[in-house]
């Protein structure tokens, strides 16, 4: 594009975002720390499942502090079922960086921002951008979509010699002192008009910039490259009853799903069979525990669950419980595991797959049904 084409280009983007724009709450609003709020949400989210959490967040943890001083164990029973709950520790843990180290202002600058937990180049530039007007570009999937067509790019925007194209190329299309209006204009115009499969360009605010449409090539771009096949693991989980309630168990505070309470589990390993797995949990509990019914070792219930990297089959058996006291059977001082009934687990936060085993615990309607 030439410099006029280009000015033409935000101009026609700018105004079209004025008027067509959703009206969600974190667009109302000034306030760094609810746009900081909104973009760990927005991170693998979609709009309308962040703007129901984002209210409830925010109604919770109305202001830094306020989330700073939370135990991380309400910050995840609020972000509970929204899955990815690194994001909701290193919120907790950047506001508590930002009470400390800043008192309690959320830095403006783009690379003191990238220093916080959890806030990544994308991050750092839409809270720069959009909470401080910093003349910074940000990049996300919507964006790549968008710029892939408009300039008619043949290699894949995931390529990181693409991706910095994108960025001088953006940055050249900034309108200085509106990078916040202008960044989300882009993204808004991948999310309601460029979107995946089938652009709507008869509706298309730049469509007299983008070549891709007048290469007729909107619907081959972006470039994808073509992923592996995601691996399964297969995991034993036992429901242990006893008086109506289940055994949970929590995860380690740090890795994958942190902090959050399930049922206990192990996972299968090369070459063993679920009843190895089984047994293995078994020996692995603190509580004496009976098949239901005893025979034959089949699980109860199967259900898929995927994640960003893999998928995972879990197994699940129903076990009755003998319930001990505070030693447990094998004579620990502190019990692995402790009992809630499902319905009631207070302010404990369970995982999603936890949450869907429960759910189908509640309602089942036979053995072995699978549930993805
Ligand atoms: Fe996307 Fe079509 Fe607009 Fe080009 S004209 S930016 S392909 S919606």
């Amino acid at each position: 594009m030439t410099p006029e084409q280009e000015r033409r280009f935000s101009k026609d983007l700018l105004a079209w975002y004025a008027t067509a724009r959703r009206s969600l709450p974190w667009r109302r609003t000034r306030d760094p720390y609810r746009i900081l709020v909104s973009e760990f949400l927005l991170q693998q989210t979609r709009v309308e499942t962040a703007e129901a959490y984002y209210r409830r967040f925010v109604r919770r943890f109305p202001s830094l502090q306020a989330l700073a001083e939370a135990p991380q164990e309400s910050v995840l029973q609020v972000w509970q079922g929204l899955g990815y709950y690194g994001r909701g520790r290193n919120l907790h843990r950047a506001a508590q960086t930002i009470r400390d180290r800043f008192q309690g202002r959320i830095p403006s600058d783009p690379e003191t921002l990238g220093k916080l937990p959890g806030i990544g180049p994308y991050t750092a530039a839409a809270v720069a951008s959009i909470a401080f007007q910093r003349d910074v570009f940000t990049i996300d999937g919507n964006v790549k979509r968008v710029l892939s067509r408009l300039f008619a790019m043949r290699t894949s925007p995931e390529l990181p010699e693409v991706r910095k194209r994108m960025g001088k190329i953006g940055l050249r299309l900034l309108p200085r002192g509106k990078a916040g209006e202008f960044n989300q204009a882009l993204m808004e115009l991948g999310a309601l008009v460029c979107k995946p499969g089938r652009p709507d360009c008869d509706h298309c605010p730049v469509e007299r910039s983008c070549k891709a449409r007048e290469k007729g090539l909107t619907e081959r771009l972006p470039v994808r490259i073509p992923r592996g096949r995601v691996p399964v693991r297969r995991r034993v989980v036992g429901a242990i009853r006893n008086r109506g309630r289940l055994l949970f168990v929590r995860r380690p505070p740090e890795g994958l799903l942190g902090g959050l309470w399930e049922l206990p589990g192990c996972n299968l390993e090369d070459g063993e069979n679920t009843e190895q797995g089984l047994g293995r949990l078994c020996a692995s509990l603190d509580q004496d525990v009976v098949l239901q019914p005893p025979q034959p070792a089949q699980p109860h219930l199967l259900v898929r669950h995927t994640y960003s990297h893999f998928q995972e089959l879990l197994l699940v058996f129903l076990l009755a419980g003998i319930r001990r006291g505070p030693e447990g059977a094998r004579g620990r001082r502190e019990p692995l595991g402790r009992w809630y009934h499902p319905t009631n687990m207070g302010e404990h936060p369970v995982t999603r797959a936890t949450g869907k085993i429960l759910e189908e615990i509640a309602g089942r309607s036979g053995p072995r049904r699978i549930r993805r």
